[in-house]
């Protein structure tokens, strides 16, 4: 027998006006591409956003249409999100750290109708327009002071043309309301396209997963960006919860991020370990913590304990988080229950470098080579897949890639190894194509490089496989020394001995000046390898 209630679609729009009204007071800081800081609260961002969804009507948006953004995290860019979807468009935020191949496959790939731009990116679109559909409207996200030249809109006059009055429409919740491309270190880059529906859902679970900072007060600066998987959902969360949001732009050095914290009250802070590195030398300079910060989520690759042991000391809680682009992307998040909270510093810190626990949702498996599922004792491991209502169900118009990615029931296979324990704390032994085999026997690089990072001399590492005539692979240590100087070999291996077994310890070290990234902010293993393809193991 079906129940007698309303069904009502989930749609992004709703959750805009629900800010508008219920947090009207709730704040967008923005640190701006003009040069400036600027603010507005989210009874006023609605007033423009429906102006800016009038515009994209006026310049011929219909429902599905790809439009493409290539933007830093401010104001203009959040507009963006909820005008272009709200108004039944796709929301296709491209990461400008792609290479120039990558970015035209994906314009082309996406069939994107128009384009907006921050005034960073204008170079980068006219070395690439050529080879892009002339038919590729391009507006420059400032106003007709900042305007570059060329044949381009201006976003503030499409924004003054307009009313600030829309009508939203009701869209079923199934509808197209974001694309994000994968950064795809092999192969083209894959798209998740997600729904009004995937994106309200997700929102809201991890809102209710985060009570202690998505709340109408709390100001959050999302370093993770626009440009990749909507920011962690940061730009519905907040909203959807009233908590402000405080946007950095495209100054992400730790002293940028050290002052805008301290200036703007933050109080908690998303983003990858690569930021908080950062953020962690300036703060050994400055001999503190910016004042008001409390909490920090940390995820896109393993945080090491090290780091989460330093923050934690200095009172403020990290948050573990696990998850992908094709996952919405939150998939775990490692906040404490509260009955743990009070356990010593060690103890938590061993907790929190899982990844966390599941959030409502997102169901886990682990698999072992027959995909038969494994215990989750904490001791099996497996190879991960994923299945809920924010997952994709098959990459953006690519039948090639969906092949590989799901199985027999329909679970979405994440590349990651992990094992679960009986409580359901997730620990990522790896990523499949990173572990290191050595004589049959599988080397997790993330457990060794976890270790080395706690070397005051240290300031980033990772393992990699080199290939060995008698082991197949053998694990090589690359160092990127501290300013406090070079690490001895032999007190890393020490360090390592504790540990480790012997067959586990890397053959060698090599120590550069920086490690290659990803367009994401994360090591890219792909290069390294490739670096050390043919380094010869002692
Ligand atoms: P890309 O790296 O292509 O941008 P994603 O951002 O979706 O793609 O990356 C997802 C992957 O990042 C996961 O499958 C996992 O390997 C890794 N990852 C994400 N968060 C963590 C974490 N907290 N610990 C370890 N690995 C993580």
């Amino acid at each position: 027998m079906l129940g007698s209630m309303m069904m009502r679609p989930l749609n992004i729009a709703d959750i805009l006006k629900f800010a508008a009204e219920i947090h009207p007071t709730g704040e967008v800081v923005s640190v701006r591409t003009e040069g400036d800081l600027h603010r507005q609260t989210y009874a006023e961002m609605a007033l423009r956003v429906a102006r800016l969804a009038n515009a994209l009507q006026a310049e011929g948006m219909q429902v599905g249409d790809r439009i493409a953004t290539l933007a830093w995290n401010g104001y203009r860019h959040l507009e963006l999100y909820y005008a272009i979807s709200g108004a039944g468009g796709v929301c296709h935020t491209i990461n400008p750290r792609l290479s120039a191949e990558q970015m035209t496959y994906i314009v082309t790939h996406a069939k994107d109708t128009m384009l907006f731009v921050d005034t960073t990116f204008v170079p980068l679109v006219n070395a690439l327009r050529a080879q892009w559909p002339e038919s590729l409207k391009v507006v420059v996200m400032t106003d007709r002071d900042h305007m570059p030249e060329g044949d381009f809109l201006c976003y503030e006059e499409l924004l003054a043309a307009q009313s600030e009055s829309f009508d939203w429409p009701e869209l079923p919740e199934d509808t197209a309301a974001g694309l994000c491309y994968t950064s795809g270190t092999t192969g083209n880059p894959k798209g998740t396209l997600y729904t009004h529906r995937s994106t309200v859902l997700h929102a809201m679970t991890v809102g209710l997963s985060m009570p202690h900072v998505c709340q109408p007060g709390k100001r959050i600066l999302p370093v993770v960006p626009l440009f990749h998987v909507n920011a962690w959902g940061l730009p519905f969360i907040a909203l959807l919860t009233g908590a402000s949001l405080v946007f950095p732009g495209g100054a992400l050095d730790g002293a940028s991020l050290f002052d805008l914290m301290e200036n703007e009250d933050v109080y908690s802070a998303w983003g990858v370990p690569t930021v908080w590195l950062g953020l962690q030398g300036e703060m050994a300079k400055r001999g503190r913590m910016p004042h008001g910060l409390g909490d920090l989520v940390i995820g896109g690759s393993a945080a090491p304990a090290s780091m989460i042991t330093y923050f934690e000391e200095n009172g403020v809680n990290v948050c573990h988080a696990w998850g992908m682009t094709e996952m919405s992307p939150v998939g775990t998040l490692g906040n404490l229950p509260v009955h743990l909270e009070d356990r010593t510093l060690e103890e938590r810190v061993a907790i929190k470098s899982c990844q966390g626990r599941r959030i409502f949702g997102v169901d886990l498996k682990i698999v072992d080579e027959d995909g038969k599922r494994l215990p989750h004792d904490g001791e099996a491991a497996g190879e991960l897949f994923v299945r809920g209502n924010n997952i994709t169900a098959g990459y953006f118009e690519n039948e090639e890639a969906n092949a590989g990615a799901f199985d027999a029931d329909g679970w979405f296979g994440t590349g990651d190894v992990a094992t679960i324990d009986g409580h359901g704390y997730l620990t990522i032994t790896d990523r499949a194509k990173d572990l290191i085999k050595s004589g049959g026997e599988w080397i997790s690089s993330l457990d060794l490089e976890n270790t080395v990072m706690a070397h005051p001399k240290v300031a980033n590492c990772a393992v990699i496989a080199v290939a060995h005539p008698k082991w197949d692979e053998r694990p090589l240590l690359v160092v990127v020394p501290g300013p406090d100087g070079t690490p001895e070999v032999s007190e890393l291996m020490a360090l390592l001995e504790e540990h480790f077994a012997k067959w586990q310890l890397p053959d060698d070290v090599v120590f550069v000046e920086e490690l290659p990234m990803t367009a994401t902010g994360k090591v890219s293993k792909l290069t390294l390898r490739k670096q050390f393809a043919d380094h010869k193991l002692p």
